[in-house]
C-alpha cells in the first residue's frame, strides 16, 4: 500500500509516500537524510505484517516543507534526492518539489 506521511497547508501539500509493497525494511535511507526523516520499524498500517518497513518519523511528519528545503533548493536543479537516491526499490516519492526533477 502507499503510506502517506506529511500534511497540506494554504501553500501546498507536503507528504513523503513509502510504497510498502516496494520497502524491504532495509534501512538504507535513514542514514543519507540529513533531517533523520526514517525510521524503520512495524508497520502501522499493517498489523499483520511481520517485515519491517520504513515510515517517516512521527515528530517530523508536520515539519516536512522546511525539513527537506535544503535538499531542493529553489531555482537548482535536483537529479534526485538524497532519501530517494539510497532507496534501490524505488519505494520513496514526495509530492512536492521546488524544482521539477523528472
Ligand atoms: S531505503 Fe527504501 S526499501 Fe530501504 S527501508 Fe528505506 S524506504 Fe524501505
Ligand atoms: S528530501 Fe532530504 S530531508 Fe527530505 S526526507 Fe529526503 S533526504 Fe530527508
Amino acid at each position: 500500500m502507499l503510506a502517506n506521511y506529511g500534511y497540506k497547508d494554504g501553500s501546498g501539500e507536503y507528504f513523503i509516500t513509502i510504497d510498502t509493497e516496494k520497502c524491504n525494511g532495509c534501512g538504507a535511507c535513514i542514514e543519507p537524510c540529513p533531517e533523520h526523516c526514517f525510521q524503520i520499524g512495524s508497520d502501522e498500517n499493517d498489523p499483520l505484517r511481520d517485515e519491517p518497513v520504513a515510515a517517516v518519523v512521527p515528530g517530523q511528519r508536520q515539519k516536512l516543507k522546511y525539513l527537506c528545503m535544503p535538499c531542493k533548493p529553489a531555482g537548482r536543479a535536483v537529479n534526485k534526492l538524497p532519501c530517494e537516491e539510497a532507496c534501490t526499490p524505488g519505494a520513496i516519492s514526495h509530492s512536492w518539489y521546488h524544482v521539477l526533477q523528472r
